[in-house]
């Protein structure tokens, strides 16, 4: 095909245009996808603010863009899981498939992974994407591409559920209720925990979990160790999780823990440095998990959205179109503690 298509490049800092290029042609095993819709995540924000995370450095134009679902238009002559017209939701990090975290299922530590805008893989902010079909989720009738969008950010917070095993009637804390926080939260409710007790320093955000049944709590109003410890029999919350990627949350998640339970870290620290008491970790004997993308989890998050057993829709807080894109990005940047979760319709 060499008809041509909009694409939003972000060229500097701050800086991104809407160029044209050729719709991409699709290898035997690919998909051509019609993109519908695109969120955009938090490490988008990062690279646009800041060109670089961590060692990841935008030293050429890129595509941001990793939370995306759209319809088939073209289908590759092996593909026999897919048809034009379906639609799907894509997991953006393609994986070798033959190195021995891929064959032992835990492709996300695969190190040859080629993962959706992150520099120098273009993502989804264009009007098509060609995509392996293995890794594109057919999306039931009831589940509309806003929602395929939102797999992505959900599928890290069922990791961080599953990562820390959560069983019926467990306690929750969760550190931090920006966009991985809420969804985690959704995760564990969804998974039977009992009480959820969630942190956060922007009562906005915590208004908005309050309001689906979390406990919460504002640091910069309260000791909040010592509340959730008055909440459960200064016993401690069976698991924490910690998504704010701050360092008194990551030094308190050994403090709310309960004594043989699980703390999972989500959220990255900026520098990576945190200093933990690891004797009072210790003695508690608790465990730290760690999150890395996900895994094996878009199936599982797509039929708990049709099921109804997983509210995704309530995290969109802003919509913009794609001609718009630039102006969404700032407004993303200026505005972070209102927005939970910015989408663009790309048509
Ligand atoms: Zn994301
Ligand atoms: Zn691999």
């Amino acid at each position: 095909m060499m008809e041509k298509m909009k694409v939003a490049r972000m060229v500097g800092i701050r800086d991104m245009r809407m160029e044209q290029e050729d719709i991409p042609t699709i290898e035997d095993d690919e998909v051509l996808v019609k993109i519908e819709y695109v969120g955009i995540c938090g490490s988008d924000v990062h690279y646009y603010e800041y060109g670089r995370i961590g060692d990841h450095v935008v030293n050429k134009p890129l595509i941001l863009g990793h939370e995306c679902a759209g319809t088939v238009v073209e289908v590759g002559k092996d593909v026999v899981s897919l048809k034009a017209g379906d639609r799907v939701a894509l997991e953006p990090g393609r994986t070798c498939g033959k190195c021995w975290y891929c064959k032992t299922g835990r492709y996300n530590l695969c190190r040859d992974v080629v993962f959706m805008a992150t520099p120098p893989v273009d993502g989804a902010f264009a009007e098509y994407v060609a995509y392996p079909a293995d890794m594109a989720f057919k999306l039931p009738d009831n589940v509309s591409t806003m929602e395929g969008a939102l797999v992505e950010p959900l599928a890290v917070g069922i990791h961080a559920a599953n990562q820390a095993d959560v069983r019926l009637g467990q306690s929750v804390a969760i550190l931090g209720a920006g966009c991985i926080g809420l969804m985690a939260f959704k995760a564990v409710k969804a998974m039977g925990a009992g009480d959820v007790y969630i942190t956060d320093t922007i009562d906005s955000r915590l208004q908005f979990a309050a309001k689906y049944g979390a406990k919460v709590f504002n640091p910069r109003n309260e000791d909040v160790v010592a509340s959730i410890q008055g909440l459960t029999n200064d016993e401690g919350s069976d698991i924490v999780i910690e998504t704010a990627g701050a360092i008194p949350s990551t030094r308190q998640t050994i403090d709310i823990v309960r004594r043989g339970g699980t703390i999972v870290l989500v959220g990255l620290v900026p520098d990576g440095e945190v200093s933990l008491n690891v004797a009072r970790l210790i003695d508690k004997e608790a465990q730290i998990k760690t999150v890395f993308r996900y895994r094996n989890i878009y199936p599982s998050a797509i039929k708990a959205i049709a099921d109804g057993n997983i509210d995704v829709k309530s995290m969109v807080t802003n919509t913009f179109d794609f001609d718009d894109v630039k102006q969404a990005f700032d407004y993303v940047v200026s505005n972070k503690s209102e927005v939970i979760k910015a989408v663009i319709k790309m048509e």
